[in-house]
């Protein structure tokens, strides 16, 4: 049950998000997957096909996060609302040590955890970019 998303729009969300995914920062322009346009606040739970409530996100991040909004912090055992990118700012939430994204908040935490940013397969990925120049 997704919206369509204009073309326009869809321009919009791209150049704001500057062609990366707004939740891994993975670049679109290095893999021929499209990337995805995401509601921040799924549908499901009321949000709209709005600039406001939408995000870039790579398919490995857009599949992980489905309709949910957040989860539970396995450090605070709370339930925690994901990274919001329009709202927060990654640097606040997360640090990259070499490949691997480190999570610094109880967001950030549960948003690496559900969205498995550090999978083998993932950090693997991004090491070949970061050897190129291409992320970090
Ligand atoms: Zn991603």
């Amino acid at each position: 049950m997704s919206t369509y998303v204009s073309a326009a729009l869809r321009k919009q969300v791209i150049e704001r998000a500057d062609s990366r995914c707004e939740y891994c920062r993975f670049p679109q322009s290095v893999t021929l997957l499209a990337f995805e346009m995401e509601h921040i606040i799924s549908e499901k739970h009321g949000g709209t096909t709005t600039l406001e409530n939408l995000a870039l996100a790579c398919p490995y991040c857009n599949r992980a996060k489905g309709t949910d909004l957040g989860s539970i912090d396995p450090e605070t055992n709370q339930l925690t609302p994901f990274f919001h990118p329009r709202t927060q700012i990654w640097q606040a939430h997360f640090i990259l040590s070499g490949a691997t994204i480190l999570p610094q908040t109880p967001e950030g935490r549960v948003t690496a955890l559900i969205f498995q940013f550090n999978h083998p397969d993932r950090i693997q990925e991004r090491a070949g970019l970061i050897a190129i120049g291409q992320y970090g």
